[in-house]
């Protein structure tokens, strides 16, 4: 087993960390080349690169986990290397095989497998896989060569000192137009979500809760996490949408209510009028798995949560407990959800 790098891992907050090596493949004539990999952190482009230009660029985020039994793993990576093929099919970018997406991923982590944060630290290893259109373009089209990279950086727990139920208000800015691309994972459904989550913050807010944007009366997400809430009979729901980012975290958790806690489970349009009506609510993602929510505030008016602001709600913290458990070892995964780092 390779020596771990001398870092504070519970002290190294969420920020990127030039660190060992990444994957690098060019796109060009038609084809991918083989890629290597390098400890180049820095990238020379043409100044009129559709990246640049037109902002062709979408991304993936995942981690890779120390097992309570020492293993490295990455957990579900096939769903990220499919969901990265249908965002670049969406934005006219060449496919990057997901066979081929996995195996890049897991060799980057094998590489930088001293950064993998030991367990029990809380910390993790951030995967950043990503493409972009390289070659110049001027008028609107698609780029003719790309690039696709997989860099890792160490990031800290997410919660320090636990998860503390966070405040969120209902945003007037749209996340995601109904046949837009708030189903993929580019960059540009992040681009114009600063000025909204500036402005959230600003006001005292941690996070915005989106709205559909063609009636604004139903549940969207937040700017990178969607939605879980629970009933007063303990059902687990969760809004559905097509300008819904499908959240793999989410996913996980729905089977985990259903197969390991037991509960009924139901992906729906939820209306924000019912919203008044739940007992519990949390946002899902990769960097936190969920975190809670303990209050909305729609222009002024509040809902408060009746599992309150000082810790997670009871459902909540069962589905948290669970999935990060199977992400540790210490719980048993369903079939296929942990690639194991040899
Ligand atoms: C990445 C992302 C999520 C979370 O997806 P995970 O696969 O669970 O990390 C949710 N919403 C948006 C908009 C995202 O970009």
């Amino acid at each position: 087993m390779m020596e771990k790098q001398n870092i504070d891992w519970a002290n190294i907050g969420f920020g990127y960390m030039p660190i060992g090596e990444r994957f690098v493949a060019n796109y060009k004539d038609g084809k991918w080349d083989e890629g290597n990999m390098t400890a180049d952190t820095t990238i020379t482009i043409s100044e009129c690169a559709g990246v640049l230009q037109y902002a062709q660029t979408c991304f993936e985020g995942m981690k890779a986990y120390t097992t309570c039994d020492g293993r490295i793993v990455v957990f579900r990576p096939d769903l990220n290397g499919q969901r990265m093929e249908d965002s670049c099919k969406r934005l006219e970018m060449p496919v990057f095989p997901k066979e081929k997406f996995v195996e890049a991923v897991c060799n980057v982590v094998k590489a930088n497998a001293d950064y993998v944060p030991p367990y029990g630290t809380g910390a993790t290893l951030y995967i950043r896989p990503y493409m972009f259109g390289s070659g110049p373009v001027i008028g609107v089209k698609p780029s003719a060569e790309y690039q696709f990279r997989v860099f890792t950086t160490p990031v800290g727990p997410y919660f320090k000192g636990g998860a503390k139920p966070i405040t969120i208000k209902v945003s007037d800015f749209d996340r995601a137009a109904p046949h837009g691309t708030g189903h993929i994972k580019a960059g540009l459904n992040y681009a114009m979500s600063l000025h909204a989550i500036v402005t959230a913050h600003a006001e005292g807010f941690d996070e915005n809760m989106y709205l559909d944007a063609a009636t604004r009366t139903k549940v969207e997400e937040t700017g990178g996490a969607n939605f879980i809430f629970v009933t007063k009979d303990n059902k687990v729901v969760t809004p559905k949408s097509n300008s819904i980012l499908p959240s793999i975290t989410r996913r996980s958790l729905m089977y985990v209510a259903e197969h390991y806690l037991g509960l009924e489970v139901e992906e729906r349009e939820v209306y924000f009028d019912e919203v008044k009506d739940f007992a519990e609510c949390g946002l899902c993602g990769t960097a936190a798995v969920i975190s809670p929510v303990g209050k909305i505030n729609d222009h002024g008016k509040e809902i408060c949560f009746p599992s309150g602001m000082d810790e997670m709600g009871p459902i909540t913290k069962k589905l948290y407990d669970t999935l990060t458990g199977i992400q540790m070892g210490r719980i048993e995964a369903p079939e296929g959800w942990i690639k194991e780092i040899k």
